[in-house]
């Protein structure tokens, strides 16, 4: 065979394999990453945090100090799926006068990622009940990471087609909760599967296409998994577009790994870039290891990503 033979029969082939790839979705023009320059105007930063590494001995004490130290959004945990706990959340944030953010859920063990009937029912009854919990606190989303390493006997192709298979309907159900579910793209070290911003948004795109509220699924980006992974964190965060719900914020892998903004040599300013570009106001919330007296370190670091969100000039 010549090669401009073999050129035309590997075309072929190729076009004859993606008919056998459900594809519903396409990027058709330049404005799906919601730029406008109304919504780069309107650009905020919403600093918040895990009540993990905040000061105090009760909710109550830990929602004051984050008030005090001028944050305004608290993630939430899995705790939340008990509804009268979730009532009960409601009222504190709004009492220390925040507003909540998403709920750190996680995979469930890949429980949603199985071939095992029982497994992947409980796993889908314990994110409707979660679901359930974060529409009454007013969340924005679950987070929700399909499977970390060894906890999925699936491979990457046969994830993502469960994923559009089972998770329009999950998606539906997140929407008339009031919530979404939130992919959280992860390091290679943790998940093989879903590692870069563009590819969550890319999956939550397609099963959105697929439901019926078309809302349902977003996607966030975490700063110390996208050091890892991401070649370029503006262009990151543009390509989560108008489905970026949620930002985690830590310090990447430089000594102290992982650690609160401002404690290791990672910068903020080109992520920040694109949390402009795409006129991202919603929540920016630790997720960190914190090193030294956390009443004095905390408010540094917050004083320290007011300062890199004011450098990042688009
Ligand atoms: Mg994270």
């Amino acid at each position: 065979m010549k090669r401009r033979e073999f050129l035309a029969a590997g075309v072929a082939a190729a076009a004859l394999a993606m008919t056998n790839v459900e594809v519903k979705a396409e990027v058709t023009d330049s404005t799906y990453d919601g730029k406008s320059a109304d919504k780069q105007q309107s650009a905020r930063l919403c600093l918040g945090s895990q009540l993990g590494i905040i000061p105090g001995g009760s909710m109550e004490e830990k929602l004051a100090k984050m008030k005090a130290w001028g944050m305004e959004a608290v993630e939430l945990g899995g705790n939340v799926a008990n509804l009268d706990e979730a009532k009960k959340i409601k009222q504190q944030i709004a009492d220390a006068g925040l507003i909540p953010s998403a709920v750190c859920w996680g995979s469930h063990n890949g429980d949603l990622m199985s071939f095992d009937k029982e497994r992947k029912q409980k796993g889908t009854d314990d994110l409707k009940k979660v679901l359930e919990g974060a529409g009454i606190v007013g969340c924005t989303g679950v987070i929700y990471v399909p499977a970390f390493n060894g906890q999925s006997p699936l491979t990457n192709q046969e994830m993502r087609k469960m994923l559009l298979d089972d998770f329009p309907a999950l998606a539906d159900f997140a929407a008339e909760c009031g919530t979404t579910i939130i992919f959280e793209p992860l390091n290679r070290g943790e998940a093989y599967f879903l590692r870069q911003v563009a590819d969550g948004a890319a999956i939550a795109r397609d099963i959105n296409e697929l439901s019926s509220k078309k809302c349902g699924m977003t996607v966030m980006g975490d700063f110390y998994h996208m050091s890892i992974e991401e070649t370029d964190m503006m262009g990151a965060f543009i390509s989560g577009g108008k489905l970026l719900s949620h930002v985690h914020l830590a310090g990447g892998v430089s000594d102290p790994r992982r650690t609160i903004p401002g404690q290791n040599k990672s910068r903020f300013v080109e992520g920040f870039r694109g949390l402009k570009y795409i006129g991202y106001t919603g929540p920016c919330s630790f997720e960190c290891g914190v090193r030294g007296d956390r009443e004095v370190e905390i408010p540094k670091a917050l004083a320290f990503l007011k300062k890199e969100y004011e450098l990042a000039v688009i």
